[in-house]
């Protein structure tokens, strides 16, 4: 990672990492992180499904993935990363009901599956940007460029037993693959409850799923295959990228809580029962950001996107704050107010920041603040208490300015919130602000063109409890978040 080298200079020791915990969903407890190759990590995400824009409940589980590289990066492991891009074979039902998800782009737009997982593509790439994600050694493989590796393992699983044949596709057998469902714990009756509405004729079991869709004469996404023409299972890709992209046997795999009983329960056993070893060694998942208490999700239509924020003025990196300020094992309920809140506290912290650099000359130094910092975002990424220890240590009188600047440089590697250079306040154009707070403005300039100043100033107090300053400079006056 460039950044990291550029920050954290000779602090980085690449042969000897440091220990790091983590969640593991396998087994349910905390363990000691050890990757297949010493020094190394092996990451995978599930990415985004580009039939539509990413919502900031996908958001989450991005920050939560770059937060777990960055930490591993900077406990001295190599990090490879890889998060997929959907574009092909998912149905809006998870499973093997339901319309093809880039078909409902396609037809929405009225554009091509290609033309839809560009455009959304792009602009996921755009988003995560946004967020600090640090997407220079990340690969984005999209699913349509790798029909052949998938083709070629569902023959495998077919050679091998696992598979069979049904007048619509191909099949994974999940009786014939022992312990099926072990992630997460979920059972078999469990299983034919969830799946009992999916039952397609003459599944083997409802918990089956499909490999190869044969396909119908409209669908627009078709290659040939041993089975005929048609397209892959949703979850195959994941398994035959992985195999291609990073081998047969990978240190983390990522998604959102939604994916452990059915997706990633599927591509466990798709990999090894191809492979006859073990897929992953530490699966972790991030808990669902919620809206009125449900989760926030597109096919609920109860979804924010990062895009939503600029005419707020809000900045992106509020929403990287106010998914930190919640461990990623945590539920997390979203509003605007809780937001605004984010943005205040960032903006806080970004002002101190640029006292201590004043004061430091960027000069930092360790310090027992620094280390309990590093160490609690390596004891399974405890967010919420690193950005305690960090504001109580700014705060403090205990600390020289070259230590804070020592723990601004250790919290900014890992938290990614631009606090070594935080950006200038946003200046506004008053066309984007709320009609409420246009109004406003509008009232305090008649009132300082009729000399009126106590009027002007009682309305300059009313936008700033709203969170907008105003300051009055020679071109007339300029609007800023507080
Ligand atoms: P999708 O595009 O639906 O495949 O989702 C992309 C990623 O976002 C997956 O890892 C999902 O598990 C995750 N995700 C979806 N909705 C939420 C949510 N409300 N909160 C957290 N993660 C989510
Ligand atoms: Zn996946």
């Amino acid at each position: 990672m460039k950044w990291l080298a550029r920050i954290l200079g000779k602090a980085v020791a690449p042969h000897r990492p440091t220990p790091v915990f983590f969640t593991n969903a396998l087994s349910g407890k905390e363990e000691l992180f050890i990757p297949q190759k010493p020094g190394i990590a092996l990451l995978y995400s599930c990415g985004p499904t580009v039939y539509n824009r990413a919502h900031i409940g996908n958001l989450r589980a991005y920050v939560f993935s770059d937060t777990i590289a960055r930490t591993l990066a900077i406990a001295g492991y190599h990090v490879k990363r890889v998060i997929n891009i959907t574009d092909v074979g998912h149905l809006v039902g998870d499973g093997d009901e339901g319309e093809d998800k880039m078909t409902v782009g396609a037809k929405r737009e009225h554009a091509t599956p290609e033309a839809i997982a560009d455009r959304y593509a792009k602009l996921f790439i755009e988003d995560i940007g946004e967020l600090n994600i640090d997407t220079s050694d990340v690969l984005f493989p999209r699913a349509t460029e790798y029909i052949k590796e998938q083709i070629a393992l569902a023959k495998t699983l077919e050679e091998k037993g696992f598979a069979y044949r049904l007048s619509d596709g191909l099949y994974f057998d999940t009786q014939k693959f022992p312990g099926y469902g072990r992630l997460g714990g979920v059972c078999n009756a469990e299983l034919e409850a969830g799946a009992r509405v999916e039952v397609a004729e003459g599944k083997h079991h409802p918990a089956d799923f499909v490999l190869w869709r044969l396909a119908k004469p409209n669908d627009l996404q078709q290659w040939d295959s041993p089975w005929g023409r048609g397209n892959p299972g949703w979850h195959l890709e994941c398994s035959a990228m992985i195999r291609s992209l990073l081998g047969q046997e990978i240190d983390i795999h990522t998604g959102g809580e939604d994916h452990i009983a059915v997706h990633h329960n599927n591509e466990i056993a798709q990999s090894e029962a191809a492979s006859g070893r073990p897929f992953v060694r530490y699966w972790m998942h991030v808990a669902f950001l919620t809206m009125n208490g449900e989760k926030a999700s597109k096919s609920l239509g109860n979804v924010v996107y990062l895009s939503d924020f600029s005419e707020k003025g809000i900045p992106p990196l509020a929403l990287r704050y106010f998914f930190l300020q919640a461990h990623y094992r945590t539920p997390l309920s979203f509003s605007w107010n809780a937001l605004s809140a984010a943005a205040s506290a960032l903006e806080r912290l970004w002002k101190l920041s640029r006292e201590i650099r004043e004061e430091s000359n960027r000069i930092g130094k360790p310090s027992d603040a620094r280390n309990r910092f590093l160490v609690t975002m390596r004891d399974d990424l405890a967010t919420p208490q690193a950005l305690g220890i960090l504001w109580d240590s700014l705060r403090s009188e205990e600390y020289t300015p070259e230590e804070k600047w020592g723990l601004l440089e250790a919290a900014d590697a890992h938290l990614g919130l631009s606090l070594l250079a935080p950006p200038l306040p946003q200046v506004l154009d008053a066309r984007d602000v709320p009609k409420d707070m246009q109004d406003l403005l509008a009232r305090r300039e008649a009132a300082r063109a009729s000399r009126d100043f106590a009027t002007a100033d009682r309305l300059r107090d009313e936008l700033a409890a709203h969170g907008y300053r105003i300051e009055d400079g020679p071109d007339g006056p300029t609007l800023t978040r507080s």
